[in-house]
């Protein structure tokens, strides 16, 4: 027995193999015209909602000290031939560039920042922006690999879309975003005024609202054990008026769609819980925010793992075991695939 997991495990593809070689064999996307006058991402089949459709190790990864154009092209040059020309099949229609090169141009307009520097993927770059993204793209710096999970059952020809900028933000600061970087007008469905005047407005003061919770409930103190009665009725009048927030924010960002939003609020609802030492209510918030990144960014990421960690430190409840890869069986990885299959439900089901 020992002998024959000991050759498994020799014959199993790197983690980073596995995860592109799973999503590359479904062949989930093709590269199309958009009908406007770019190219996007389609779906290649019917995709069910919450499956990896895209893992990809990042063509250039220039961490923060080292981004400079020089840089850039030394990074280039150290390419195989086939990646060089991926990444120059990035170009666009330069003519008023003016004295910039094509390469640094292609990389300031097709690389995604990240919290370590910036990265350049040359099959994600092709899928464009929305405010009503129907896919989530993540970097994973577990398994050093971009991934993009669809957030909907998807139709076979349905363009994939990531958003590029934080969605959270309303309509005119979004603008001014891409206008600024990417130099375009966002014409997506919640920005297309004339089919949805109504839903856009109800929509800007939505995440006008979200923008400005988020930092009143990341704001938000505890503060230090109370001693006196008083200060204990104010903590816990302090904490319900948090808790209420929460639920608010919770309940907007569900109703935006944006599941990233929804994540960071049960994250928080469930700390609040914890304070309140209503230990099964943290436990299920936890979960909650587990239930949200597995189907959006996946179980092999840190965010994930994080919140295991945070249940075994504070004694809560867990079935789940820890995905860091490193520690994974064989056994272990194919339960992970299962789990990958879509589930049905919305981004919240435990509730
Ligand atoms: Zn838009």
């Amino acid at each position: 027995m020992p002998e024959k997991m000991g050759r498994g495990r020799k014959n199993m593809p790197s983690w980073q193999e596995f995860n592109r070689l799973e999503a590359a064999q479904r062949n989930y996307i093709r590269l199309g015209d958009t009908g406007r006058t770019d190219k996007g991402v389609f779906a290649n089949q019917d995709i069910p909602k919450f499956t990896r459709i895209i893992c990809e190790v990042p063509t250039i990864d220039l961490r923060k000290k080292y981004l400079s154009t020089a840089n850039v092209k030394v990074a280039f040059e150290s390419l195989p031939a086939n990646r060089k020309a991926a990444v120059m099949d990035l170009h666009f229609d330069f003519s008023d560039s003016g004295i910039a090169t094509p390469l640094s141009l292609i990389f300031d307009q097709n690389a995604m920042d990240t919290d370590r520097g910036r990265i350049l993927c040359t099959t994600v770059a092709r899928i464009n922006h929305s405010c009503l993204p129907n896919a989530m793209g993540n970097m994973n710096w577990l398994t050093h690999c971009y991934t993009v999970q669809v957030l909907h059952d998807i139709v076979e020809g349905e363009e994939i879309t990531i958003n590029y900028i934080d969605v959270e933000l309303p309509k005119e600061q979004r603008d001014a975003r891409l206008k600024a970087i990417w130099n375009f007008e966002c014409r997506c469905l919640l920005c297309d005024q004339h089919f949805s005047a109504r839903f856009l407005q109800s929509s800007n003061m939505l995440r006008a609202w979200l923008q400005q919770f988020r930092d009143t409930i990341s704001r938000f103190d505890p503060g230090p054990p109370p001693i006196t009665e008083e200060q204990a009725r104010q903590q816990s009048l302090n904490e319900s008026q948090h808790n209420s927030d929460i639920h608010q924010f919770i309940q907007t960002a569900e109703h935006e769609g944006l599941p990233g939003s929804l994540a960071f609020a049960c994250w928080k609802a469930a700390e609040s819980a914890l304070r309140l030492n209503n230990r099964d209510l943290a436990s299920k918030w936890a979960s909650e925010t587990q239930d949200i990144l597995m189907k959006t960014i996946g179980i092999d990421t840190a965010e994930f793992n994080q919140v295991i960690l945070w249940k075994i430190h504070n004694q809560l409840p867990s079935k789940q075991p820890i995905y860091f890869p490193q520690l994974e069986s064989e056994r272990e990885a194919q339960e992970r695939m299962r789990l990958f299959q879509p589930r049905r439900g919305t981004f919240r089901e435990l509730q």
